[in-house]
């Protein structure tokens, strides 16, 4: 059996070369670290947390990322037995002592009788013998290896950057406000001509919101990490502090579109949402990228009328960050289309945070495991934490040329806007209204439940 080659020993890569492992693969795993470094690494233990030490909450019945831990650990995965072994009193949050948690791995990768750990850089195209391999080199891949990436894909397929809009959850945006409609009701290529949706602004909204741009508090840069503005994209408080209308000539133009409810009365300016996954429960607002801090961001967000009770699945930001436009050239089985013995894991692939980029190495690893037996396996289903994340960034449910036009890619953590919704009914016995945070507790109960009966029957 031709082993399965790991490149990359973060989170991802080795969760996947652990999975391939037990799974019966004969696995070898390249790590560069010491011999070349990133500029956010300090140690050369496998997987490093290179920030905070937090794996976020634990609660697998009410948050998505909970979720994700629960079916991690009931897929014996290493990184949640690491964290579990070393965890730290942290309320309802999963932290580590970053240290015992990286020595956990490195020794369980190191004792591991069919992993061997080779401390290379592999900088280029993985050699043509090597028919089974996994890229898991994270967003601070390195540059050669990034560069061989960028020209198999095409160079608009690979982003260095991550330029974030924040994203919306659909269910917590007033439709008694905001309208469906294209500019100049023009359908898009897999649209219809009221593909986005506006919320007006008045010259007072409009210049209050400028005003709180203005102030705003910004995350700073690190000093490796200074990102390039590039005038296609820069952040909403830029664009703002060159000039009071820039805004309104820019993402926030109010041309070509006419609000139903008030024909006559055009909006000063208007801010536009995209749909921003196949399901429609995600919504992005276009343009959008910032830097401006994070509780600060959400509550000027909400000074958008139709978004004052907004909830985001993902706010906005600025970062270095190597990923690939995965719904584009990954097939459903993470190898790439282009040159199918590559298969990505990790944060390269799109997925956003520790814990995502486990679950991504688990079911890379595993993947590449069945493949070296001949056999395929099919990918959890989406209804799952692992299986909606791994629809994200495949495009799962959608066809892959819908997704070249008409949708961006954005990294993203886990959140229950990525899976398919589910109906809930008013429990039996219960007196009076049902309040809004009871449904919202209930839906998140009832897919919670689905997700983990419909893991149980894919293992
Ligand atoms: P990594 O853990 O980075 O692993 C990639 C590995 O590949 C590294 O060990 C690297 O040395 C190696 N490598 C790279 N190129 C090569 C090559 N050519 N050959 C061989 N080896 C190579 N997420 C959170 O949830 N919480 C946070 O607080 C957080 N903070 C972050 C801070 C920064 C500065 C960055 C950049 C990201 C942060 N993230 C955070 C996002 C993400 O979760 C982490 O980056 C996570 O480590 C990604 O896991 P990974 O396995 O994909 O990549």
């Amino acid at each position: 059996n031709q082993p399965v080659h790991v490149i990359g020993g973060g989170l991802a890569g080795s969760e996947a070369a652990w999975q391939a492992a037990e799974s019966g693969a004969t696995v070898i795993l390249h790590e560069m670290r010491p011999v070349r470094t990133t500029d956010a690494h300090q140690t050369e233990s496998l997987a490093e947390l290179v920030c905070s030490n937090s794996f976020r909450s634990d609660d697998y019945r009410h948050n998505a990322v909970g979720l994700l831990h629960e079916e991690l650990r009931r897929c014996n995965s290493l990184i949640m037995r690491a964290a579990d072994h070393h965890a730290l009193p942290a309320g309802g949050a999963l932290a580590v002592d970053r240290h015992g948690f990286s020595d956990f791995v490195s020794q369980a990768i190191a004792a591991h009788p069919r992993i061997e750990l080779r401390r290379e850089e592999i900088a280029g195209l993985p050699p043509a013998e090597w028919q089974n391999v996994i890229i898991a080199t994270g967003p601070l891949t390195s540059p050669p290896l990034a560069e061989a990436i960028g020209s198999l894909t095409g160079e608009d397929a690979l982003a260095f950057f991550d330029a974030i809009a924040p994203i919306v959850h659909g269910d917590t945006i007033d439709y008694d406000i905001v309208w469906a409609q294209s500019r100049y009701d023009k359908p898009g290529p897999a649209g219809t001509g009221a593909d986005y949706l506006n919320c007006p602004m008045t010259e007072q909204q409009y210049n209050a919101f400028v005003n709180a741009l203005l102030v705003a508090p910004l995350h700073e840069f690190k000093e490796w990490e200074k990102v390039p503005y590039f005038d296609g994209c820069l952040p909403i408080e830029v664009m703002a502090s060159r000039g009071r209308e820039t805004l309104r000539h820019g993402p926030m133009k109010p041309v070509g579109l006419t609000n139903p409810r008030d024909p006559l009365v055009k909006p000063y300016a208007i801010v536009q949402l995209r749909q921003d996954n196949a399901l429609g429960t995600l919504w992005n607002i276009v343009g959008f990228q910032t830097k401006m801090r994070y509780g600060v961001q959400a509550d000027i967000l909400r000074m958008i009328p139709g978004l004052e009770n907004a909830q985001f699945a993902r706010l906005g930001g600025l970062h270095r960050n190597t990923f690939l436009n995965s719904p584009k050239v990954l097939q459903p089985d993470l190898t790439l289309r282009a040159d199918p013995r590559l298969r990505f894991a990790g944060q390269v692939t799109g997925v956003e945070g520790y814990v995502e980029s486990t679950a991504v190495g688990l079911i890379a690893g595993r993947l590449a495991a069945a493949e070296s037996r001949g056999e395929t396996l099919p990918t959890p289903p989406p209804s799952t934490a692992l299986g909606a994340l791994i629809a994200h960034i495949t495009g799962g449910h959608l066809e892959a040329e819908a997704y070249s036009g008409a949708r961006s890619f954005q990294p993203m953590n886990v959140n229950f806007g990525l899976f398919p919704p589910v109906s809930i009914t008013k429990p039996e016995g219960h007196v009076g209204r049902w309040k809004s945070t009871e449904k919202t507790l209930a839906k998140k109960e009832a897919i919670t439940s689905r997700a983990l009966q419909d893991l149980e029957a894919w293992r």
